[in-house]
C-alpha cells in the first residue's frame, strides 16, 4: 500500500512538472508539445510563423504549413532538426532549456528562424548533396539571422516567455562574428551569402536557388554546372568574382575511383557466393546517419572477386508506407572513392523488427581493398536504422563516398558484402 501511495505521489509530481501533451496552432504553423508549457509552445509557434511569413515575402517557396514537434524530458538531449520540407523536431532535457539564452545557452527563437532558413534553401534545391557545411549551415545562419530581425519587427520584444532582447541573435550577432579575425566555418559561409545578397539583392537569391535546383550537376564535380547556371542569371561581373571565391568553399567534389567498374553476368561467375563479415552477428545498437552513410572496409579474397550483393541488419522508420524513393549502396575503392553506385528501393526495408535484408547488386569487380557503403539520406520522418555490434574492429566508418571516411568507434556496422569469383578461364582473371 505504502509503495503504491508513493507511486501515486510521484505520478502526481510528474504531472505537475511535465504539463500534459498539447497543441498550439499559429498562422500556418502547428506545434505539438510534451514536457513544456503552453507559453513556450506558443512562442515557438509564433516565431516559426513570423519567420515563415517573412521568408515567403522574400520570394522563397514555403510549405502550406509547418509542423513542429517538441519533446522535453530527462531522456532527451537538446536537438533541433528539420526534414527540409515542412517539419521541425525539437528535443530538450528540462524546462531550464527554455530559459533565456544567457542562462540556458539555447537559442530557440533563432533556432526556428534557422530551420526556416534551411527550408528556404532545400525546398528550392532538393538535390543539395553538393553543399558543404559552410554552404548549407552558413545559409541557414545567414537567413536565420535576417529572419530573427523580421520576427522581432512583427512580434515585438515580449515574444519569449523569459523575456530578453532577442535582436542580439539576429544580424547584430552575425555582423559581430564577421568582424572577428577568424570567423568559424558557418559564420564565414554566412558571410559569403551576405555578399551574394549584396550583389543580386535579397530578392535575387530565390531565383538563383531555383536555377541550381534545376541544374544537372555531376556529383563528381558539380562546380561547373552550378557556376554556369548562376552566371546565366546575370552578367554582373561581381557575380563571377563572387563565384570564384564561393565555389571552393561551398561545393563538395566527390572524386570517383580510377578503378574501372567492371561487371560480369551470372554465367561468368563460379556460382559460389561467400559472405564477408566484420561484425559478430549480435546487434548492440542502431543508428540513422543524416548527411552521411554506413561504410565498412574489406579485403578481397582474390583478384577476381565480384560483389554480388550485400546484407544489412536493420529496419525502416517513419511512415507506414515506404517513401517512393531509392537509397544508395556504393562499392568504393580503398580510398573511399566510388566505383559503382547502386540505387535500390526504400521498400526493401520493412518497418518494425530489424532483420537481415539481402540486397542483390549487379556483379561488379572489387579491388583488393574496398569499401561498401549504404546511404539512406534520412530525416526525422524517414530512414533506416542500421545496427552495429558491441565492439569496433576498426573497419567501420561514417561518411559518403568521395569524402574522407570518419572512423566509427561504437562497434562494427552489420553490413556484409557477398562476393563470388570469376570462373577460371582465359580473359576472366586479371593479370598480376
Ligand atoms: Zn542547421
Amino acid at each position: 500500500m505504502r509503495a503504491a501511495a508513493v507511486i501515486v505521489a510521484a505520478a502526481a509530481l510528474c504531472a505537475l512538472l511535465a504539463p500534459a501533451p498539447g497543441t498550439f496552432k499559429a498562422d500556418r504553423v502547428s506545434v505539438t508539445y510534451s514536457g513544456i508549457g503552453e507559453p513556450q509552445a506558443e512562442a515557438i509557434g509564433r516565431a516559426a510563423a513570423a519567420a515563415r511569413c517573412a521568408a515567403a515575402d522574400l520570394g522563397y517557396d514555403m510549405p502550406e504549413g509547418i509542423s513542429i514537434n517538441v519533446t522535453c524530458g530527462a531522456d532527451q538531449r537538446s536537438r533541433l532538426w528539420t526534414d527540409g520540407r515542412d517539419h521541425f523536431e525539437l528535443t530538450a532535457q528540462s524546462e531550464k532549456d527554455f530559459r533565456k539564452p544567457a542562462e540556458s545557452g539555447i537559442f530557440h527563437l533563432y533556432g526556428m528562424c534557422h530551420e526556416v532558413g534551411h527550408l528556404a534553401q532545400y525546398r528550392l534545391i532538393p538535390k543539395h548533396d553538393w553543399m558543404t557545411t559552410a554552404a548549407a549551415e552558413g545559409w541557414a545562419h545567414y537567413l536565420g539571422s535576417r529572419l530573427v530581425d523580421a520576427v522581432y519587427a512583427r512580434e515585438g520584444p515580449d515574444l519569449w516567455p523569459d523575456k530578453y532582447d532577442y535582436r542580439a541573435d539576429g544580424m547584430a550577432r552575425l555582423t559581430r562574428q564577421l568582424s572577428s579575425a577568424r570567423p568559424d566555418e558557418v559564420a564565414a559561409g554566412a558571410g559569403l551569402w551576405l555578399e551574394l545578397a549584396g550583389i543580386v539583392g535579397e530578392r535575387g537569391i530565390p531565383a538563383i536557388f531555383r536555377t541550381w535546383g534545376a541544374a544537372e550537376a555531376d556529383p563528381a564535380d558539380p562546380g561547373p554546372a552550378l557556376g554556369k547556371a548562376l552566371l546565366a542569371t546575370s552578367k554582373d561581373p561581381r557575380l563571377a568574382a563572387w563565384w570564384k571565391k564561393a565555389e571552393p568553399v561551398f561545393v563538395q567534389k566527390r572524386e570517383r575511383s580510377a578503378f574501372a567498374a567492371k561487371t560480369a553476368t551470372p554465367a561468368q561467375l563460379a556460382g559460389k557466393p561467400a559472405e564477408l563479415a566484420h561484425d559478430d552477428g549480435t546487434p548492440a545498437g542502431k543508428m540513422s546517419l543524416t548527411g552521411s552513410g554506413h561504410a565498412v572496409r574489406f579485403d578481397a579474397p582474390s583478384a577476381a572477386s565480384y560483389l554480388v550483393g550485400l546484407r544489412i541488419y536493420g529496419s525502416r522508420y517513419g511512415a507506414q508506407q515506404p517513401p517512393a524513393e531509392n537509397f544508395h549502396l556504393w562499392l568504393c575503392d580503398g580510398q573511399f572513392k566510388a566505383i559503382a553506385d547502386f540505387a535500390l528501393p526504400y521498400s526493401a526495408f520493412e518497418r518494425g523488427e530489424p532483420k537481415w535484408v539481402a540486397l542483390p547488386v549487379r556483379p561488379t569487380l572489387v579491388p583488393q581493398r574496398f569499401f561498401v557503403c549504404a546511404g539512406f539520406d534520412p530525416s526525422s520522418t524517414k530512414g533506416v536504422f542500421v545496427h552495429r555490434d558491441a565492439s569496433a574492429g576498426g573497419d567501420s566508418f561514417c561518411g559518403l563516398p568521395g569524402q574522407p571516411p570518419q572512423p566509427f568507434a561504437a562497434g562494427d556496422w552489420m553490413v556484409r558484402p557477398t562476393l563470388d569469383q570469376a570462373k577460371a578461364g582465359p580473359g576472366t582473371l586479371r593479370k598480376k
